[in-house]
């Protein structure tokens, strides 16, 4: 009784009986800090306890769970630095198992303690067989402790992710007093209504269950309305926000003369515009003179010719006595726009502005002021636009290149530095269907779905480096003929200066013992932006026959006559990256490659390699990639501002999620205060969860 009394889920955990400093910093590691957190702590995996199985019948690389008395324990050393304690488990019917584990020496002393008490212990790991005695590496094992301890023992137990200094016997022993004693306060957040449509458990009772489920089949329906819950509170969010953007009549209504549009275009553009680009201008054209804010989220692949649809925007809104910013990632690739803008709009007498993070102080100075006069038309920078000090007299567009870059906030940031402008945001990166959703349920989409004419395909080979030399010499025939070609260096994580440093010296054996005799340029982002913009000019007017460069070429750099790239170390790359990098060859008519050279040490690696052979599908190479590493890597969800999901899995319940989008989507159009009494607890949920993610934004 006195154990559980006065237990609230709002209540710090290091107030619950029994959790005392040091637990309490245990579980701050696992970003567990109010009882709240510790009944949302999802067990990773369960094991069923109610049975055994026995050695005899456990088959070679299963993952088993399997009792028995420990009989003997050593720790030998077969490596100077290498200790390996090695026990043996004799099961119910007395077959043996040998448990190993290598750098745990302070095992022994608990081994052999329970070689006296026969104690049964658990163990949980992947069985080997070597020779006539099945071995487990390194198991995760537990004493289920003397007869009290129903919570480990005779049931399907719980097993969570744990922190060290904390045991799963503790994390059980603290979830079950924490239902026991804060159960009543737990609210449902999903109002009745829904949960019959839908067959969801109350969420009391979904916590139960999922920590100590009765069984299996339980214990799926108990994931499914949790999960089902947190969906449902991101989207009625979602669905709010954007009911509130529709109310919003826009003040800045524009006129939009497509045929006028359409003209100006033909005269300023260099070639015809594909069908797709003029459709999706359309589209965005319809989005601005409607009268309510625009928020679109452009899609088209790499060399889909995003920039020409941003342009006809911007012209839209300068037409209309307004300013225009564009946001990209790297400073590279704002010279990069602002080249093409200034060459395709100053004959029409629109001023272009550069705006980025290294220019000069007085150059910074300048460029404000023109931005804050009016008098620039036309911004083109990196984040140094969001910075605080950049003001514009009339902002009316924001477009937002590479969106994957940045994160939902940042795009907020700088939408906030105008009357509400539109906002065009573009991306290569084909986000699957049900992360736009859940990311970005409040962008209207369009897809730039074809690719200018006479492209055609990159081909893609994959190598061993033990073949660089002959993948090079494959290079110098295209470099013979008039071609040029990309070297992309090794990934280094670690820092900038050491990614410098290798790309200095690639670029040295490069010139010197592989493209011998051919000019070759250099590109990191550690030089001076007048440097960099120096290097790319003489790369894009020919001067130069081979470019090596870091990533910083990865998106939209654009130079038609460079027709192969070489990504040096490829598996270091992530596949979003390397569709990115090979995007930048095949973007003119000639016969376009792509090597990869790598010898992976994962099969995911590999995996990834083959993958970039197989395909040039960016829609394709999202979904893999999203199969391959998981939601929670995917383009930077977890720096997107957006909360984490504890239960819910966007590949796993995709279905799930497109269901609580439309129940949240109809219960926002009944009531979208949520002022009925039944959606009373759901509002409240939501007032959390935004001052959650404003605070997000403030940190
Ligand atoms: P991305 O969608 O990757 O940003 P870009 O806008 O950089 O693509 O365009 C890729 C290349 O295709 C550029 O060289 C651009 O000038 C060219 N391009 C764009 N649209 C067309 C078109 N309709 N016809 C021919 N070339 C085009
Ligand atoms: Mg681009």
């Amino acid at each position: 009784m006195g154990e559980t009394s006065g237990i609230r889920p709002d209540m710090p955990l290091q107030y619950m009986h029994g959790v005392g400093p040091r637990l309490a910093e245990a579980f701050a590691r696992l970003n567990l800090f109010t009882v709240q957190d510790l009944l949302w702590h999802i067990p990773r995996r369960w094991e069923d306890r109610t049975r055994f199985l026995p050695v005899a019948r456990a088959a070679p690389g299963e993952y088993v769970t399997l009792c028995g008395i420990v009989v003997s324990a050593a720790t030998t050393r077969p490596k100077p630095k290498l200790p390996l304690t090695r026990a043996i488990l004799h099961d119910q019917n007395g077959d043996a198992l040998v448990l190993l584990w290598f750098n745990q020496p302070y095992l022994e002393k608990t081994l052999r303690a329970l070689v006296q008490s026969r104690q049964p212990i658990v163990v949980y790991g992947q069985l080997k067989r070597s020779g006539f005695v099945p071995e487990m590496l390194n198991p995760e094992w537990e004493a289920p402790g003397s007869q009290g301890d129903t919570l480990s023992a005779n049931r399907i137990v719980p097993v969570y992710p744990a922190a060290e200094g904390l045991t799963q016997r503790t994390l059980r022993k603290l979830v079950h007093l924490a239902l026991q004693g804060a159960g009543d306060y737990i609210e449902n957040i999903v109002p009745d209504a829904v949960r019959s449509r839908y067959g969801l458990m109350p969420c009391r009772q979904a916590l139960q269950v999922i920590h100590f489920p009765p069984d299996m089949h339980h214990q799926q329906q108990a994931q499914r309305s949790l999960a089902f819950e947190e969906f449902f509170l991101l989207q009625t969010l979602l669905a709010q926000r954007r009911a509130a953007e529709r109310e919003q009549t826009h003040t800045l209504r524009m006129k939009v003369d497509a045929a006028q549009l359409e003209q100006d275009m033909r005269e300023i553009v260099p070639f015809q515009l594909t069908s797709a680009q003029q459709r999706v201008i359309r589209e965005i054209g319809g989005d601005m003179a409607e009268g309510r804010v625009m928020n679109r989220l452009l899609q088209g692949d790499v060399g889909s010719g995003k920039t020409m649809v941003a342009l006809a925007a911007l012209l839209i809104a300068v037409q209309n006595g307004f300013q225009g910013a564009i946001m990209a990632p790297t400073e590279i690739l704002a010279q990069q726009h602002c080249i093409v803008m200034r060459k395709l709009l100053e004959p029409l007498g629109i001023p272009v502005e550069l705006a980025i993070g290294s220019l000069t102080e007085k150059e910074k100075r300048q460029a404000r002021q023109n931005l804050f006069s009016g008098q620039s038309r036309i911004a083109v920078g990196t984040h140094a636009l969001i910075q605080e000090d950049v003001e514009f007299a009339r902002l009316g567009l924001v477009v937002v290149d590479e969106q994957h870059r940045f994160g939902v906030l940042q795009r907020k940031a700088l939408s906030q530095k105008g009357e509400k402008p539109h906002v065009l945001v573009m991306t290569a990166t084909p986000i699957p269907r049900t992360l736009t959703m859940t990311l970005y349920g409040d962008l209207d989409v369009s897809l730039l779905n074809q690719l200018p004419p006479g492209r055609k395909p990159v081909v893609t080979h994959w190598r061993s480096r033990s073949k660089r030399p002959q993948v090079y010499q494959g290079i110098q025939k295209l470099l013979q003929a008039g071609r040029q070609a990309y070297v992309v260096c090794p990934l280094v994580e670690e820092s900038e200066s050491l990614q410098a440093k290798s790309a200095v010296a690639l670029h040295k054996e490069i010139s010197e013992e592989l493209l011998p005799g051919y000019r070759a340029g250099l590109l990191h982002g550690r030089m001076k932006p007048d440097e960099k913009e120096d290097v790319m000019a003489r790369f894009k007017a020919g001067e130069l026959d081979v470019l090596v460069a870091t990533t910083v070429i990865e998106v939209g750099i654009d130079v038609p006559n460079a027709c192969a790239i070489v990504i040096e170390d490829a598996d270091r790359f992530g596949l979003a990256q390397l569709h990115q990098l090979r995007g930048r060859v095949g973007r003119g008519a000639a016969a376009s490659y792509c090597v990869l050279i790598a010898d992976p040490k994962t099969e995911e690696a590999q995996a990834r390699m083959e993958i970039m052979t197989q395909t040039a599908d960016g829609f394709r190479i999202a979904e893999e990639d999203l199969q391959l590493r998981g939601p929670g890597e995917f383009y930077g969800i977890r720096q997107s501002g957006m909360p984490e999901m504890r239960v819910g899995d966007l590949l796993r319940d995709r279905e799930l999620l497109a269901e609580a989008r439309e129940a949240a989507k109809m219960l926002v159009e009944c009531d979208p205060q949520l002022s009925l009494p039944e959606n009373a607890a759901l509002r409240r949920a939501l007032q959390n969860l935004r001052q959650g993610l404003e605070m997000a934004t403030v940190s």
